[in-house]
């Protein structure tokens, strides 16, 4: 079944709530309504009781008492009856014509027994439901006699059923508004939401220099813009990246594009000797073999920016490192460069171990090319600070500080003129540097011009 809308659902809620709190509401003040209506009849009856007993000692006697007590009651309690009993129960005198019989429980003749009264409702099926009080009357510590009086509770029923139906009348009547109400304050509460999520969806790949608008409330809608407006950031800082990226790419394949193309021209330009055939073509080769290593740079640099959220394993760096310590003095042969170790040990790391060995590879090649004939290069591995720390250092030609940040970036090459042939597309540092952050690492670079430089890697251990 399709969820029901944030709208809905928030609708129901506050209806729900609504209606549990009348609920509650309703039957409380009902029953309080009920228990004051019985109070008040009972304060009457104990009060018609007490005018019949004061009556009856003065000596009237039958009916004359019922005259006397019925103008001293008034026509409002004419329809209040008592009797009179001996202390056995026997009835001495009936009020009424023909005489009202009031009924004597055994718990009444009990209580009265005890010198105590009593209210019993009783439901006499003729003439509806019936309050009545039952007292004894002592005189000198002694009973006398029984006093009963009896009133209707048919208008106090009346009126607590009037009351009944009034709530079971207004209570839909009032959720059906709260339900209405609450659609509307909803709607009104989701409208700034509805707002945004229209804004947002006109912002496009195009124009996303564009921010969603805040209020200035701080509240959840705010919270909400600035979220998005930070998504949006990231995206568009990501974006950029990749539009400069894909066009520092294109301008590296058009420049050997464009040599390759111009030496063809010219060799196709007149018929040439053997020769010199032989030499555009080798020259061409370089190009093409330029190209390729550009390829495989930018291949490589895709391949393993994209392979980098996969699950981590736990990694020993030393073997990587002495690999790299071998593939490094493989391509020091003939250079009059040194390779040696350091000081290495056994570092563990969390990650992947191939994107790992390609970081220090590139680090080990590099210290390689950029080192002079005579020059030492130096690799070391060691676990500090809780920290794996891999350090490839050379005597070589060093950076200058001013380019030691840019040199992190892709296709950054410090002087294109030298030796493009050993040179790569200046994608090595900068795939370095995304190996890293990916294992939630540091690359720093400490170098002197003329010195040499010193490429650390810092891992977090595992
Ligand atoms: P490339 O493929 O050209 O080597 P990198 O990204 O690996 O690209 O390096 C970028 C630039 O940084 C290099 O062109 C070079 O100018 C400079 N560089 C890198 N490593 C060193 C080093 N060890 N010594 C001096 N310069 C270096």
């Amino acid at each position: 079944m399709k969820p029901l809308s944030l709208r809905a659902r928030l609708t129901l809620w506050y209806v729900g709530v609504l209606l549990a709190i009348l609920a509650v509401v309703s039957v409380l003040s009902y029953s309080f309504l009920r228990w004051s209506l019985l109070q008040q009849v009972d304060a009457s009856l104990a009060a018609v009781a007490q005018i019949v007993r004061e009556t009856d000692e003065r000596g009237a006697g039958g009916s004359e008492v019922e005259r006397a007590i019925r103008e001293l009651l008034g026509p409002g309690l004419s329809d209040r009856y008592f009797q009179f009993l001996d202390p056995e129960g026997r009835s001495r005198f009936r009020s009424g014509s023909p005489p009202v019989v009031l009924p004597l429980s055994p718990e009444a003749r009990d209580n009265a027994a005890r010198g105590r009264r009593t209210f019993e409702t009783l439901e006499d099926p003729r003439g509806g439901p019936v309050r009545l009080l039952t007292v004894p009357v002592l005189r000198e510590g002694r009973r006398v006699e029984i006093i009963q009086v009896s009133a209707p509770l048919t208008r106090t029923r009346e009126a607590l059923s009037g009351y009944l139906t009034t709530l079971l009348a207004l209570v839909p009547v009032a959720v059906a508004l709260a339900a209405a109400g609450g659609a509307v304050i909803t709607g009104r509460a989701l409208r700034p939401v509805r707002e945004m999520s229209r804004a947002a969806r006109q912002i496009t790949a195009e124009d996303l220099g564009r921010r969603l608008a805040r209020r200035g409330a701080e509240d959840e809608i705010d919270h909400l813009a600035d979220t998005l407006n930070t998504m949006l950031a990231g995206l568009e800082a990501a974006f950029a990246h990749a539009r400069r990226f894909s066009a520092d790419a294109a301008h590296e394949l058009r420049t050997p594009l464009t040599a390759l193309k111009g030496e063809i021209e010219v060799a196709l330009r007149a018929a040439r000797s053997p020769e010199e055939y032989r030499r555009v073509l080798h020259s061409s080769l370089e190009e093409v073999e330029h190209l390729i290593r550009l390829a495989e740079d930018l291949l490589q640099f895709s391949r393993s920016s994209a392979a980098l959220g996969t699950p981590r394993d736990r990694v020993q760096l030393e073997p990587i490192v002495l690999e790299a310590l071998e593939v490094g003095t493989r391509r020091a042969q003939g250079t009059g460069v040194t390779v040696r170790a350091e000081e290495i040990g056994p570092v563990t790391v969390l990650g992947e171990a191939g994107a790992l060995r390609r970081a220090v590879l590139n680090l080990v090649d590099n210290a390689v090319k950029y080192t002079p004939a005579g020059g030492k290069v130096g690799l070391s591995l060691v676990a500090r600070d809780g920290q794996a720390r891999i350090a490839v250092q050379d005597t070589g030609i060093g950076i200058d500080p001013v380019d030691a940040a840019r040199i992190f970036d892709p296709f950054v090459r410090l002087d294109a003129a030298r030796s493009r042939d050993a040179g790569g597309a200046g994608l090595g540092l900068a795939l370095v540097r995304a190996i890293v952050a990916a294992h939630g690492g540091t690359v720093d670079l400490e170098s002197a011009p003329g010195a040499g430089s010193r490429f650390t890697i810092r891992l977090p251990l595992a």
